[in-house]
């Protein structure tokens, strides 16, 4: 990973390459910065740049063999610590090295940018917490012990240093205040408060900050989101790149479920031709249970802005474009005929997808329903 993978941060970067020029690169740092800020990554990215023989005045060369191996997250200078627990495979005395390959490819699937919880769930340790134990201490004591392989610094990443238990923290003080010849420590936290003193006050402190709206937005645009759904979601994420990867899932999510719902109202509003609705109902069947109870929560909020919309509440419906245009057209079909037996109708298929029922005749059992309700609210908008 090389520095100018890095999303934003251009002001932190130079400081760490003009800290290197000086001669100024302390033993022991502490990486302080919130989730989806880029912490990890730029650590990598340092620690690449550092070992880089072929290094230019403000990156790695990212060819040599040296920055081969660091795109792999396997250098034999590079040593990664991190917070593990039991799973279905280390069924006892977790330690990072036994997740090395989990880790590795969770970096490699992310580009680094991960988030504790995408981690744990990479890891399959289920709702327990992760630690970074006396085991992992003890190795990393023996790694700094070892002269560097490849001649120049040896590099060890703590991440999530929060995690880090006492007994950890206890073993680690000698190593951390003076790590031999060579050896850089980098410690990567998010929050201050919760490391062990001792620890933090033994490490250089380097904050990251919180990534700019506009290094948000430009990133996203590069992976093609439009320029102003670019700007709405940097907005909301806070700073938090990871934040931002989320929202856009979830955006293509709701327009995903968005078409579908309105395919499907449109087959229940000429259910004659059974012939369509069956296939429907067939795929739904097919996408798995979480994508159908997102499906039918979508169902959910479109039956609440139509009555949002039908009581003049239309401004609180955040909507735009064919989504707003297709609540409102359907809104007319919304009245006192249906609205609560639809919200029972969906409320129950969510309760049943939940408790595994068989989803093919779930969903025709819920066309069929629809097609009845829609016909009522179309004949009560009609008389009234
Ligand atoms: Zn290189």
């Amino acid at each position: 990973m090389q520095f100018n993978s890095i999303i934003g941060q251009k002001v932190l970067i130079n400081k760490l390459i003009s800290g290197y020029n000086d001669n100024r690169v302390a033993h022991t740092q502490l990486f302080l910065g919130n989730e989806g800020t880029g912490a990890l990554p730029i650590a990598i990215a340092y620690a690449q740049f550092l070992v880089c023989p072929r290094k230019t005045d403000n990156d790695s060369c990212g060819q040599c063999a040296s920055c081969k191996k660091f795109e792999k997250y396997a250098h034999p200078d590079l040593h990664f610590y991190f917070p593990t627990a039991t799973n279905q495979s280390v069924k006892k005395d977790p330690k990072s090295s036994l997740f090395l390959a989990d880790w590795r490819s969770h970096l490699t699937d992310s580009n680094a940018y991960i988030t504790l919880n995408s981690w744990y769930e990479h890891m399959g340790i289920g709702n327990k917490q992760g630690y970074i134990r006396k085991d992992d201490a003890n190795e990393i004591i023996t790694k700094v012990s070892l002269k560097a392989y490849e001649g120049s610094y040896k590099i060890v990443i703590i991440w999530m240093v929060d995690k880090m238990n006492e007994s950890a923290s206890n073993k680690l003080l000698k190593t951390l205040e003076e790590p031999p010849n060579n050896t850089i420590l980098i410690l990567i936290g998010e929050k201050y408060e919760q490391l062990i003193p001792t620890v933090r006050s033994r490490a250089q402190l380097v904050k990251i900050p919180r990534l700019s709206n506009e290094d948000i937005s430009s990133q996203l645009i590069n992976k093609g989101v439009s320029e102003s759904e670019s700007e709405d979601i940097a907005l909301l994420s806070n700073g938090n790149w990871n934040l931002a990867l989320e929202i856009k899932e979830n955006a293509i999510e709701t327009q995903a479920n968005f078409l579908n719902f309105r395919k499907w109202l449109r087959l229940c509003f000429q259910p004659k031709n059974y012939t369509e609705l069956l296939r429907f109902n067939q795929e739904m069947a097919k996408v798995g249970r979480e994508k159908q109870k997102s499906f039918l929560n979508y169902g959910l909020e479109v039956i609440h802005n139509s009555i949002l919309q039908n009581n003049n509440h239309g401004k609180i419906v955040k909507k735009a474009g064919d989504e707003l245009d297709f609540t409102q057209k359907f809104a007319q079909f919304i009245n006192e005929a249906n609205q609560k037996e639809l919200y029972t109708t969906f409320n129950q298929a969510i309760y049943h997808i939940e408790r595994n029922a068989n989803a093919g005749i779930l969903f025709s059992d819920l066309s069929f329903q629809i097609v009845d309700l829609i016909a009522k609210g179309r004949s009560y908008a009609i008389s009234s």
